[in-house]
């Protein structure tokens, strides 16, 4: 099964180095044959999206960090009291799509995610396909199992798992706005904006 992993860090340099890379590849998404999405924010040439609501499992690798709290506010917030991307917390596993856990790097090491001493939070895409009506473009992909994490020292977990939530919904890529929640580096004290959400919520309403 293809694999493919974002993260959060903080090395600025790397960001800068994605921006450039990525440039020309958001313009080419912006302009798309088949579906025009004008809410663009992200640095990635791609966006995902679940066909119908998603359910998320958590589990919490340490005692000492809870996320069930963090993972709920999370739902709440990317639902944007209903104008946004709905999906529901699970207790039951084999039900989730979306599957989140908590707990220090050498524990989300173990059971294969990629940490690095940086990284706050991880998401990896477990397999994905075209959507039909991207006209052969690498535009819009839907996901058929995601994985997200957070690491127990992050600065903000409510903001980490939010920003991680973000990417297992289908936000590829990051913001380039510093204030945002799916900006790269750390994410303590932000919130998640109009944009960002509109990012998302554009694509689930002309893809569904
Ligand atoms: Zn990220």
């Amino acid at each position: 099964m293809k694999e493919r992993v974002t993260k959060s860090v903080y090395a600025f340099l790397m960001v800068c180095a994605m921006l450039f890379v990525f440039s020309f590849s958001f313009n080419q998404v912006a302009h798309a044959k088949s579906i025009t999405l004008t809410n663009w924010h992200s640095n990635a040439s791609t966006v995902g999206y679940w066909r119908s609501n998603p359910k998320v499992s958590f589990k919490n690798l340490n005692s000492s960090f809870e996320i069930s709290k963090y993972l709920s506010n999370a739902v709440t917030a990317w639902k944007d009291d209903g104008k946004g991307i709905s999906s529901v917390v699970t207790v039951v596993p084999a039900d989730a799509s979306i599957k989140y856990y908590s707990g220090t790097r050498a524990e989300l090491n173990g059971i294969g995610f990629s940490y690095s001493a940086t990284d706050h939070g991880c998401t990896r895409y477990f397999s994905r396909k075209k959507a039909a009506d991207a006209n052969n473009l690498t535009v819009v992909m839907e996901y058929f199992d995601v994985s997200a994490s957070t690491q127990i020292n992050a600065p903000n977990k409510q903001n980490t798992t939010t920003h991680e939530y973000g990417h297992a919904l289908g936000w590829e890529g990051h913001s380039y706005t510093s204030t945002d929640v799916m900006w790269e580096n750390t994410h303590a004290g932000k919130k998640l904006s109009t944009k960002e959400k509109n990012h998302l919520i554009e694509v689930y309403k002309k893809m569904r």
